[in-house]
């Protein structure tokens, strides 16, 4: 029980105005009654903290796999007007568009027996992990200046990939606006070595298989079929984006003196949108979201030729396509309707995915009539959902749905209630491999430190944020 919440509907848990002073409006949680059980009360603060922002629109909301984060809770989004509010980085997060891709291909399930070893060995080696990993790809000045301006465009023009991946990106790999006059030296050193690393532990490369279809018009459209062989990747911006985030922590706490904006957590520190300091952030941010994209771009080359010499299949065959690639913690300027008119709004997702619908022209248009992808991982050992952006979504949350199941224990708690190499041997015994570079990896991200990825993904599935489209289930994994 947490004093002050309404639960005003099905799945919906007001935060009252009265919940704290100075709130602007109201918080949302979006929550069934059993994931309520594991809400965090700081979490439910956290929302409310975010409603006393300058600027919010409409409601501070969580998603349902939402949880304790920096200042703005992790599964969180909320957006303010573009003129009278806020950007803020801890609404973005320090894995600025860390997110997720999803591979089609046109093997099977069975085409993999017996072989996912061998290709959970090469990927392993094809694609560097663990903290701090190094690539074999030095980037130069000139070359970040234009990663940090053009995202995942450039590394298509270097032959990492084809036209198609960017038209089945989110934004096709790119933020406008991207500023790399404000990121900094050490932000650029942190990222030369690291384009096309996975990073470490939440991070991971995922051989999947498509195990239930829920609407075959969205599934067709996405190119999935059932006993289809997927293959997801989750990674971030690596330490390129985590010095940004943490320079203009700096910065945009000095503007909060300067501006006298009354914060009752300094882990909310933002200025006005306007403001040269929140403009500084937001083009650094957008040059880190679009090495995040070209990350994430190498990578999948990469794997794409790990799969065609295992496989021993040319890239026609293999049909290694993007789906789609979706940011989950990103601040972007979009245009929304509230209280009746059109209004631009900066949308701070925070461990949350876009969910557009049908008809939006940010959707790709092979996906127009369906909706955006929404890609929602679960664990190593559970279910990971598709889903397509719903109109609701625009109503209730932005355009906005979860990004994961979301943890419920943390990473300490779970050392010492796990046991890495059990873990591995358990889910061995399940059909599912896994490789990491230490075992402590392996007993921090178990199955069991997530809630139920297909209980949060019910709860957007019913609010009409995102349906459900399939079911992946894992079959091999290479954690970071
Ligand atoms: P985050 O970006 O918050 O670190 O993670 C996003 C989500 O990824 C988590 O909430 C969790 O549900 C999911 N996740 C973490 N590890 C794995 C994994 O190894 N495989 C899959 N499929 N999902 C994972
Ligand atoms: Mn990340
Ligand atoms: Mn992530």
């Amino acid at each position: 029980e947490i004093e002050g919440l309404e639960r005003i509907d099905n799945d919906i848990w007001q935060v009252p105005m009265g919940y704290k002073s100075g709130m602007r409006v109201p918080g949302r949680i979006y929550l069934s009654d059993k994931l309520f059980a594991n809400l965090e009360k700081e979490a439910v603060d956290q929302v409310a903290n975010v409603a006393t922002l300058p600027g919010i629109q409409k409601f501070s909301m969580a998603m349902p796999d939402a949880h304790v984060g920096y200042g703005f809770p992790i599964g969180g989004v909320a957006a303010f007007d573009a003129e009278e509010g806020v950007i803020s980085p801890g609404g973005v997060g320090f894995d600025i568009n860390c997110g997720v891709r999803l591979i089609r291909s046109n093997l099977d399930k069975s085409d993999v027996d017996g072989k996912v070893n061998d290709l959970l060995d090469s990927l392993f080696k094809a694609v560097p992990s663990g903290v701090g990993s190094k690539s074999r790809i030095r980037a130069s000045e000139s070359e970040l200046e234009a990663i940090f301006t053009n995202g995942s465009r450039w590394a298509v023009e270097q032959g990492y990939g084809v036209e198609a991946d960017l038209t089945h990106c989110e934004g096709e790999g790119c933020i406008e606006g991207g500023d790399p006059a404000q990121v900094s030296a050490k932000a650029r050193k942190r990222g030369r070595p690291q384009l096309g690393t996975l990073g470490s532990g939440n991070h991971f490369l995922e051989l999947q298989y498509v195990d239930e279809i829920y609407d075959p018009v969205a599934a067709e459209a996405f190119n999935l079929k059932q006993g289809q062989l997927t293959f997801m990747v989750h990674c971030g911006s690596r330490g390129a984006g985590h010095q940004v985030c943490t320079d203009h922590l700096r910065n945009l706490t000095r503007a909060v003196e300067k501006y006298k904006i009354d914060l009752p957590d300094k882990q909310l520190a933002c200025a006005p949108a306007q403001s040269e300091e929140a403009q500084a952030y937001f083009g650094a941010m957008a040059s880190a979201a679009n090495y995040a994209w070209t990350n994430r771009q190498i990578i999948m080359h990469h794997c794409r030729e790990v799969f065609e010499q295992q496989m021993n299949m040319d890239a026609d065959e293999l049909g290694l396509d993007l789906v789609y690639d979706v940011a989950h913690n990103v601040a972007k300027l979009e245009e929304h309707n509230v209280n009746g008119g059109k209004k631009q709004v900066y949308v701070h997702r925070k461990g949350a995915t876009r969910a557009f619908p049908a008809g939006h022209h940010e959707v790709p248009k092979a996906y127009r009539d369906v909706g955006q992808p929404v890609l929602i991982p679960g664990s190593m050992g559970t279910p990971s959902y598709v889903l397509c952006g719903k109109q609701s979504a625009m109503d209730v949350s932005f355009g906005s749905a979860c990004h994961g199941a979301g943890r419920v224990m943390s990473r300490s708690g779970a050392k010492h209630t796990f046991r890495g190499e059990q873990i591995q041997k358990d889910l061995s015994g399940q059909g599912i491999s896994v490789r990491a570079a230490h075992p402590s990896v392996i007993a921090e991200e178990a199955p069991g430190v997530y809630k139920s990825s297909s209980e949060v993904v019910d709860v957007v599935d019913r609010l009409g944020i995102a349906g459900k489209v399939a079911k992946l289930m894992p079959v091999g994994v290479v954690k970071g």
